[in-house]
């Protein structure tokens, strides 16, 4: 299963990693009524027609090294809770925990885009900015279970407030809210000139990622601005990340990397101008995830096949 902020998704998946069946749910609110979502998900989609050994859940949010609880979880209502023994108990079934990203690192490794490699980055840009990592094929999560967040990296000091409490976070320049931000800035620069990012409203503070991606794509100069902008930071940040692990494979994934070809050439060539060495090492090949928005699925089902 897939728990984000907006949705609860389930699939059954086979030991290649294909998507049998799926169930989606909107995110409840309470932690009562989310395990109910969750246990209702698991027994909807076994009713018989499948032998399922193991529950994976992939959660936006800090799981702890033993993996059987979730210690926060900004967009879900769980706060230091033994979640995977409370759904074990309930659907009868042993229940792994991961970080979302962590689980799609590993989706992408078995399955994806670093089939392969042994040491592979994964960057979901979406409303913020995720990170996996995995080290000689394992996953790396650091000494508490939280490494790597990467969307709080400070990239710009003094820059946008970020709601994590600090300035200039790399998440508030590289994603689907920064998009909108960078193209509320520059529509306020250019006042008058004319842009598809207001048809379907004056109201500036309409604009969202997805309308920024859809706009360039068309042609809006003022768009294009905004995806080089992130281009630009993601190519920085990029370059930061392996200047710490030196990957072999970074996978860009999340909502904002279905708009790839308008941003990913060009984060390149910032991130083959902002590495340290540029010209006398190899450099990390940097690609977009093949499972799309099933990865931290796929990834949570093969760490259950493990765990079962
Ligand atoms: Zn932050």
């Amino acid at each position: 299963m897939d728990i984000g902020g907006t949705s609860v998704r389930a699939g059954v998946v086979d030991r290649h990693g294909n998507v049998l069946d799926t169930a989606r749910a909107p995110t409840p609110a309470g932690e009562a009524a989310l395990e109910d979502a969750i246990v209702s998900a698991v027994t909807g989609l076994l009713g018989g027609r499948h032998r399922v050994t193991g529950v994976g859940l992939a959660v936006a949010g800090f799981v702890t090294t033993d993996r059987r609880s979730v210690m926060f979880a900004p967009h879900l209502a769980w706060r230091d809770a033994p979640v995977a023994d409370r759904i074990a108990k309930r659907v009868g079934l042993p229940v792994v925990l991961e970080h979302d990203a962590n689980a799609a690192v590993v989706g992408e490794h078995r399955f994806g885009a670093a089939r392969g490699a042994g040491v592979a980055l994964l960057v979901a840009i979406g409303t913020g900015i995720g990170g996996g990592l995995l080290l000689n094929g394992e996953l790396f999560r650091g000494a508490h279970g939280v490494a790597p967040e990467l969307g709080h990296l400070r990239l710009v000091p003094g820059g946008r407030a970020c709601p994590c409490g600090k300035q200039g976070c790399w998440e508030r320049y590289c994603s689907g809210t920064a998009l909108s931000t960078t193209a509320i800035e520059l529509l306020a620069r250019h006042r008058g000139r004319p842009t598809l990012l207001l048809r379907d409203s004056e109201d500036a503070r309409a604009i969202t990622g997805r309308k920024v991606a859809a706009a360039a794509r068309e042609g809006d100069q003022l768009a294009q601005r905004a995806m080089s902008e992130l281009a630009r930071w993601l190519g920085e940040g990029l370059a930061l990340a392996a200047d710490i692990y030196d990957p072999e494979v970074v996978v860009i994934a999340g909502g904002v990397s279905e708009s790839a070809p308008l941003f990913l050439d060009d984060a390149r060539d910032h991130y083959k101008k902002m590495i340290t060495g540029a010209g006398y090492r190899p450099l990390a090949r940097i690609r977009t995830a093949q499972l799309g928005d099933d990865a931290a699925l796929v990834g949570a089902a093969a760490l259950a096949a493990d765990n079962a």
